[in-house]
């Protein structure tokens, strides 16, 4: 039985921290609902949107069992619990299902108990939190709406509305951090024994303010207070000892989870399996073919509402020597590794010399058949796949 996931991208907050680089807009709440019902004409009217927008769906690769949702942003938390049930809603009347995941990505001071019920009640059995730091100085530089406290109240609401399976994001490296707050967030974390965890270095680039202000030398936006790239790397190290010596698998790069709590919709993207996105700027994969919708969520919502029309931002059909690479580095990402036989075989490739040359670098380790990034260079593997790739 083939499975398929499903992905709902909701692009509004109701700040912009300043790290941020998603396409994400902070909008007046009555714009809420006409996305979610667009959402749900999309989901619902899929096939013909795909259609005219020249996506090639094949019949096998869309008959499958939908059996992950996620619902990420964004700040999807926001929308009114109604909305995320009618998105659910027109997934299960759209699609065979039987769930077994269907996660929302919450902000901690958006969680009331009446949110909480009504997200279990739609099926909601997984909350992917945006913690980020337990130190208000750090969340308050970030430009964060939540506070330390805000976290303490949100989890026993979600527990205590059958919500167990919870995630928390940690970003190593944000204004003000040092080694001590890092190991403070570290502790309080695990104290709160979430069963998953994920763990972000902060990216400085051009599409964030404080990557602007950083690449310009600037101070504002607490620019000046980074850590170095050294003690970044250090508190990534520093985690993934805490959360090894407290239970958790290093399963993915930047992800920790108890035994069998590893997020099943995330594993799809690293195994290349397909996957629909629906909502503005959100991606999908058919194993043939990637696509993402364009990402102005107004338009989104005007066309689709008014015209039933899709806008595509891009298009392409996988060739064979991309998929290879897409096993690579995506397949690299998993602490397990990748089996060389087997992609060898699926690819009529040859890797050994690719491979050998990592090995002698001490970029990746190999035992048998099975290759896996170097435990040192977790923290660099961005670095390891442009040599792969190369
Ligand atoms: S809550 Fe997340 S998506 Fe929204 S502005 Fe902050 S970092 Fe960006």
């Amino acid at each position: 039985m083939s499975t398929l996931g499903i992905y709902i991208q909701v692009p509004f907050c109701q700040t912009r921290c300043t790290y941020c680089n998603f396409h994400t807009g902070v909008v007046s709440a009555d714009r809420f609902a006409p996305y979610a019902t667009a959402v749900c004409h999309e989901i619902h009217e899929h096939r013909a949107l795909y259609m005219a927008a020249g996506i090639d769906l094949l019949e096998e690769s869309s008959r499958p069992v939908v059996d992950t949702v996620y619902i990420g942003g964004g700040t999807p938390s926001l929308l009114d619990p109604v909305h995320l049930d009618s998105i659910i809603a027109s997934i299960r009347e759209t699609f065979v299902c039987q769930f077994r995941e269907i996660t929302l990505e919450a902000d901690p001071e958006t969680i009331t108990i009446e949110k909480a019920s009504a997200w279990a009640a739609s099926g909601i059995n997984r909350v992917s939190f945006g913690v980020q730091s337990f130190v208000d100085t750090e969340l308050v530089a970030a430009g964060r709406m939540h506070r330390r406290a805000d976290i303490y109240r949100a989890v026993p609401i979600l527990r205590e509305a059958g919500i167990s399976n919870i995630s928390f994001d940690l970003i190593a490296g944000l204004p003000h951090q040092t080694r001590e707050s890092w190991a403070r967030s570290l502790a309080e974390l695990s104290a709160l024994e979430p069963r998953h965890v994920s763990v972000y270095l902060l990216e400085v680039d051009e599409g964030s303010r404080l990557g602007r202000e950083v690449l310009a030398g600037g101070k504002r936006y607490s620019a000046g207070a980074l850590p170095s790239d050294d003690e970044m790397a250090s508190f990534y190290e520093a985690a993934g000892k805490l959360l090894g010596d407290a239970g958790y698998h290093h399963y993915e790069i930047s992800n920790w989870a108890k035994p069998g709590s590893e997020s099943a919709h995330n594993l799809k993207y690293w195994r290349r399996e397909p996957y629909l996105g629906f909502g503005a700027g959100a991606h999908s994969f058919s194993g043939l073919q990637r696509w993402a919708n364009a990402h102005d969520a107004a338009a989104y919502a005007r066309s689709i509402n008014a015209d039933r029309r899709l806008s595509i931002e891009t298009l392409e059909t996988v060739s064979p020597g991309q998929a290879l690479d897409e096993e690579l580095f995506l397949g690299l990402r998993q602490l397990d590794g990748i089996n060389l036989k087997k992609i060898e075989a699926a690819y009529g490739a040859d890797l050994q010399g690719k491979i050998s040359s990592l090995q002698s670098a001490g970029l990746v380790e190999r035992e048998g058949d099975v290759i896996k990034l170097a435990p040192g260079k977790i923290s660099i593997s961005n670095e390891v796949f442009v040599q792969l790739l190369a």
